[in-house]
């Protein structure tokens, strides 16, 4: 008797261009999504069926083949799931298996190919098992201002033409406040809800207030919850079929939604959204955007500085917009005030790193019983440490950047590669003792506010002080209770909080934002100081923001200074796009290329070159070399492609990727190279 033979093609989290296909023996049942256990290279992996097949798979070696090991007791992945997955592939040139990979990490992986045992928690769950909605009684929400109710007409217009809305306004205006009471009706109606903040802007702050007004309901979800708890987070959404509001950075676009009914991205112009570090390069907004056509569920995206992307579909009528105008609290914007630096300097007006009339304004704030922000880009004590023997600049051993000063634990390290080495003073290219320190990061101006302020406390929050999320919500918490008074800190300390006694925020060489070489600097800069004026003030109060530059006429500070000559800030800034065509009038890929030696980065950059060419690309600019053109001791080389936006984008993408991909399995063990759709 034949014995009936099925075969499934499982897609498995790795970079592998196809599924694989295994046997699934008697007695196992599977359907397409179903999660299973099958070997691979003598270790049990974790994967999805994506096809159930009667007869043998042709092409294949049936001696060869193996058999699936378990089918799990997981909910199947829906073919919603599935398919974004694939779409996700398609825009972002890598393979769908990649794309699981970063939605089911190695650690999630693992728990679902052995759940922990059920928790005998007492059966206390959130809403009702049957999914059935909240009565609306139970939502505290506040009333709408009447701002707030012309926004959300605007907001819902937009919905009703199934268009993705532009909510635009300042820190302040009540934005917040718009996307609970949109997510609030969702949850009525039975259906999720995706709240998308940038990684940065992630905080307990936010999170208290959500949960303040939906319970249990609220799921969390970023980069600090735990495996366990996200593990939780996914296998509550695929079983438990209560309608959840869930606050997330971008993965959590990830997580298995029945029927998704809102997905709001706060600070859409925020560049963390973009994962740029692995496959899939993906923009969580843009990402979002893919997730909510699929479910056909509404999306509002928000800011004060709307990104250069969303003005342009606003104009192009693809999203629609609605306005906040004003604060909630009222109260006047915050004032501006520029210190030319080059003029203190040659007043001798400076004390260090800070003019005295900075310090003058600060001693003033401090003395009336507010707080104080202080805006450094750079962390470390000193970004430099040069030799004044030789002139030598420390640079890594391993990477073609300078190595910074860390005072508290006295060494010298590498921000790119994480290299360290103890700091002695003595040059490593003469040997003579004679290092000196150049520049002053956080480190460096937290030390001169304490000597300044010696009965004050300062506390420095960057990435050195918030290795952990308790001692960044500590310092959160010190700083929103008064306990501390001065604050100095990275762009971390710019988003997503609320201080009421902040009433002033000094920015500290502002030249640093503007000396990138990008075509967004400019935008982002403006966006940076935007931020950082809408967390002065917050409460009815003006605030004030004290920028310290040598290019006190730099036109982003003109900008900002003069709102009123500027209707739409960014209109000056989509002109120059259009005419010199950067996105959004292009399309924008980078190809990069890193190898240890230099001679093979050329070889293959001319590959890249001719490849480009064969399949038509006319706009290739490059290979140039980044910034930071050395990193880990690998040599690194850049194309930047513009593709036109038009019927042939698809194709041409497509048709680049198999070539870049035939050039990296050439180079297989030796050249790394990266495609990057919408590089930020
Ligand atoms: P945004 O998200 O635009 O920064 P928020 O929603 O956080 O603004 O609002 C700013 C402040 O105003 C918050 O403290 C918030 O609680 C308050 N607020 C906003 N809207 C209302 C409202 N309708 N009733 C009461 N307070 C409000
Ligand atoms: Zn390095």
């Amino acid at each position: 008797m034949a014995v009936e033979k099925r075969y499934v093609e499982v897609l498995l989290p790795l970079k592998l261009k196809d599924t694989l296909s295994y046997r699934l023996p008697q007695g196992l049942m599977a359907e397409e999504g179903s999660w299973v256990q099958v070997p691979l290279r003598g270790y049990p992996a974790l994967g999805v069926v994506l096809q159930v097949l009667d007869s043998a798979p042709v092409g294949v070696n049936l001696s060869g083949i193996e058999e699936v090991e378990a089918v799990l007791d997981i909910p199947a992945a829906t073919a919603m799931e599935r398919n974004f997955w694939q779409a996700l592939a398609d825009y972002y040139l890598c393979t769908p298996g990649e794309v699981l990979k970063a939605a089911f990490n190695a650690g999630i992986q693992k728990l679902m190919l052995q759940p922990p045992r059920p928790r005998k928690s007492p059966k206390k769950k959130a809403g009702t098992a049957t999914g059935e909605a909240v009565a609306p009684a139970d939502y505290p929400l506040c009333e709408l201002s009447e701002n707030q109710r012309i926004a959300m007409e605007q907001v819902r217009t937009g919905f009703s033409q199934h268009k993705p809305v532009l909510l635009n306004g300042v820190t302040g205006s009540g934005k917040t406040e718009i996307y609970l009471h949109l997510a609030a009706g969702q949850l009525q109606q039975g259906r999720d809800v995706l709240y998308l903040v940038p990684e940065i802007a992630i905080s307990k702050q936010l999170e208290q207030r959500l949960a303040a007004v939906f319970g249990p309901q609220l799921l969390v979800y970023h980069s600090r919850t735990t495996v366990p708890q996200r593990y939780r987070v996914m296998d509550t959404l695929r079983r438990d079929p209560t309608p959840r509001i869930l606050l997330g950075t971008r993965s959590a676009i990830f997580l298995p939604f029945r029927k998704l009914g809102l997905v709001v991205v706060d600070e859409e112009h925020d560049r963390s959204y973009k994962q740029d570090d692995t496959a899939p390069r993906y923009n969580g907004r843009d990402a979002a955007l893919m997730l909510a056509g699929l479910h056909k569920a509404n999306v509002l995206l928000g800011s004060a500085t709307p990104s250069c992307e969303a003005r342009f579909n606003v104009q192009t009528r693809k999203f629609c917009s609605a306005e906040l105008p004003c604060r909630y609290y009222g109260g006047d914007a915050a004032e501006i005030e520029i210190i030319d630096m080059a003029q203190a300097l040659r007043l001798h007006n400076m004390e260090g790193s800070f003019s005295r009339k900075l310090l003058k304004e600060m001693a003033a704030v401090l003395e009336a019983g507010k707080q104080v922000m202080v805006f450094r880009s750079r962390r470390a004590y000193a970004p430099v440490v040069q030799c004044e023997a030789c002139g030598e600049v420390v640079k890594c051993p391993h990477c073609n950047v300078a190595l910074s000063y860390h005072r508290f634990n006295n060494s010298l390290s590498c921000h790119y590669c994480g290299f360290n080495r103890p700091y002695d003073l003595r040059c490593p290219s003469c040997g003579e003792v004679a290092l000196v320190e150049r520049g002053s990061g956080t480190e460096k101006l937290e030390e001169e506010l304490r000597d300044a302020f010696p009965d004050r406390t300062v506390a420095r929050f960057d990435a050195d002080t918030t290795q952990s999320k308790t001692a960044e919500d500590r310092l959160i918490r010190d700083f929103a209770a008064g306990r501390i008074d001065i604050l100095v800190g990275t762009q971390m300390i710019t988003k997503g909080f609320d201080f009421e006694r902040l009433a002033l925020v000094a920015v500290i060489s502002a030249d640093g934002l503007f000396a990138v070489q990008d075509f967004r600097s400019d935008e982002r800069a403006f966006q940076l100081l935007t931020q950082l004026m809408g967390r002065s003030g917050r409460r009815g109060e003006a605030g004030k923001l004290v920028i310290q530059t040598f290019q006190p006429d730099h036109p982003v500070l003109q900008r900002l200074q003069h709102p009123e000559a500027y209707s739409d800030p960014a209109a000056g800034l989509l002109v120059e796009r259009k005419t010199f065509s950067y996105p959004p009038y292009v399309r924008l890929i980078s190809v990069t290329v890193k190898d240890r030696y230099e001679g093979r980065v050329w070889n293959v950059c001319r590959l890249i070159e001719e490849a480009a060419k064969a399949i038509g690309i006319r706009d290739i600019a490059g290979p140039t070399a980044p910034a930071v053109d050395m990193v880990a001791g690998e040599h690194i080389r850049q194309f930047w492609i513009k593709l036109p936006r038009d019927r042939n984008l698809a194709a041409t993408k497509r048709a680049l990727y198999m070539r870049v991909d035939q050039i990296e399995r050439e180079f297989k063990g030796h050249t790394t190279l990266i495609i990057d759709v919408d590089p930020q």
